[in-house]
């Protein structure tokens, strides 16, 4: 939160600010983002951890792979919140203690009930690397992973219902697990209307009403170094019409989101700084991006405004850096801009030339515990069987505790030792090779598999992250167009523009 005039809080200055030290051409800077917690060298990839921890990993894990911010979910973390309050907010509970940072939960709840655009499938083999239509938004939901709460599979998605008389948006659909708990009931409904979402919850199977209020207040006790503010994702089918009314809805959350920011700033003097980002929504349409960009950067609630943007919604692939730049012409230099939901180098490429600093997205983590592996030479699946016998690196040129142990402290060949399914495993040299870790990775010994997933987790993680550190690099030292072909070249194997 900023103030300004006489309202001005000196913590603001003193605890959250952005400062750039290096452009490159119009739009790409490197800066750094103080925050309570720490500092964040950016651009950078903001790891995710849904309930406040991320699967498989430790803090002392993420830390080794050069994580500086993680990111939870505020509808996930709702009922932990006066706990996580009480333990001294986000960066204390889960031992992280950096940076922090917490999405609203619209997300999540709408995601219940709307046919999102393109999510990537875990169930295919390599095929799901890009798509030519995606949603930052539906990759945001993927925050709420399906082993956390059943998601909506397209396939069976119910038809979306729009009420033209009262602007509700339901959403039905079946789901078996998703009401397990909720009496008498078998259908689960979501509604988005001026008020709020109003769904049925899946862990208890009550009716909740989710509204703006409830999501500031709620990321106020989690208490992370940023929150972002309430808003409504559209999906890639919505047309014009919808965009127009639900952007002005977004618009009227990101107001009583502002308002009531100040309001819980006020309540909880004493407490760390915290951060409001702006979320910025319009679809695929350019006056709709503009609108959002110049409505929210002008936005002010009794001297309040927002700290930093988030960037979200339905965008086309091949269009995503024109819609990105659409925003990020109109909004404020001096406060960083956070891409929600995307981490394919391509898509980190484009987000940073056109002015994006820090980017999240669950992928990495959850496509490394099915085994889908990250490497400078395009994506591999380590479950097929021609890596049965494959005794490189999973990456020759990564750095992480998988690919480098020694760097890292780690003792693969004592865990390939102490494995019956693992012995005799010949792999002489100092690192886990392709085809111990998919035996470990298919092991039926929890303890092995779950080293396994920790390992392949780190390694998609440092991949990312070391890109970014790469992005950060090339702008400081202004080679940031060779540094991207030369991974679009290598990743892909040719060259985008
Ligand atoms: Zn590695």
């Amino acid at each position: 939160m900023s103030f300004s005039n006489d309202r001005k809080d000196p913590r603001a200055e003193e605890f959250f600010s952005f400062e750039i030290t290096a452009r490159y051409g119009d739009l790409a800077r490197a800066g750094v983002i103080h925050a309570p917690h720490g500092s964040i060298e950016t651009p950078t990839f903001t790891v995710v951890g849904t309930h406040a921890a991320v699967k498989c990993l430790t803090p002392n894990d993420l830390r080794a792979v050069g994580v500086q911010v993680m990111l939870s979910n505020g509808y996930h973390l709702l009922r932990r919140a006066v706990m996580i309050d009480a333990a001294g907010g986000l960066a204390e509970f889960n031992g992280w203690r950096a940076p922090t940072m917490t999405d609203s939960g619209g997300f999540q709840i709408m995601s219940l009930g709307s046919g999102l655009g393109k999510i990537v499938s875990m169930s295919e083999e390599d095929g799901a690397i890009s798509s030519n239509v995606f949603s930052s938004s539906s990759a945001r939901s993927e925050q709420s992973e399906p082993d956390d709460i059943p998601m909506l599979d397209k396939s069976s998605g119910g038809p979306v219902v729009r009420s033209a008389s009262s602007a509700l948006r339901a959403n039905e659909y079946d789901s078996e697990k998703n009401c397990s708990n909720a009496p008498g009931r078998a259908r689960n409904l979501t509604e988005v209307d001026d008020e709020g979402v109003t769904f049925r919850d899946p862990y208890h199977g009550r009716i909740v009403k989710f509204t703006p209020e409830l999501s500031i207040a709620t990321q106020h006790k989690i208490g992370a170094d940023v929150m972002m503010a309430f808003d409504e994702l559209t999906s890639f089918g919505d047309d014009y019409d919808y965009n127009v009314e639900s952007l002005e809805r977004t618009r009227i959350w990101a107001e009583r989101s502002l308002r009531e920011h100040v309001r819980q700033a006020n309540l909880r003097r004493g407490k760390p700084y915290q951060a409001l980002f702006g979320v910025l929504q319009g679809g695929r349409w350019q006056d709709l991006r503009e609108k959002a960009a110049h409505d929210l950067a002008a936005m002010r609630i009794r001297g309040a405004e927002f700290d930093g943007f988030g960037l979200g919604g339905a965008f086309e692939k091949e269009r995503l850096g024109e819609t990105i730049k659409w925003m990020t012409r109109i909004l404020p230099e001096n406060k960083p801009r956070h891409l929600l939901g995307l981490s394919k180098p391509d898509d980190i490429f484009v987000g940073v030339e056109n002015g994006c600093d820090t980017f999240d997205c669950v992928a990495p983590t959850r496509e490394a515990r099915h085994g889908r592996i990250y490497t400078l030479d395009g994506d591999i699946n380590l479950r097929r069987s021609e890596f049965a016998s494959d005794e490189r690196p999973l990456d020759p040129e990564c750095d992480c505790p998988a690919c480098c142990p020694i760097r890292h402290c780690e003792e693969p060949r004592a865990t390939r030792q102490s494995s019956g399914l693992l012995r005799g495993a010949r792999n002489d040299n100092n690192y886990f090779s392709r085809a111990t870790l998919r035996a470990m990775l298919k092991s039926s010994e929890p303890d092995e598999k779950a080293r396994a997933l920790s390992l392949l987790s780190r390694h998609n993680v440092r991949f990312i992250i070391r890109l970014t550190e790469q992005i950060r690099a090339s702008i400081i030292d202004g080679t940031f167009d060779e540094l991207k072909s030369f991974w679009l070249k290598r990743y892909y194997g040719t060259i985008k523009s």
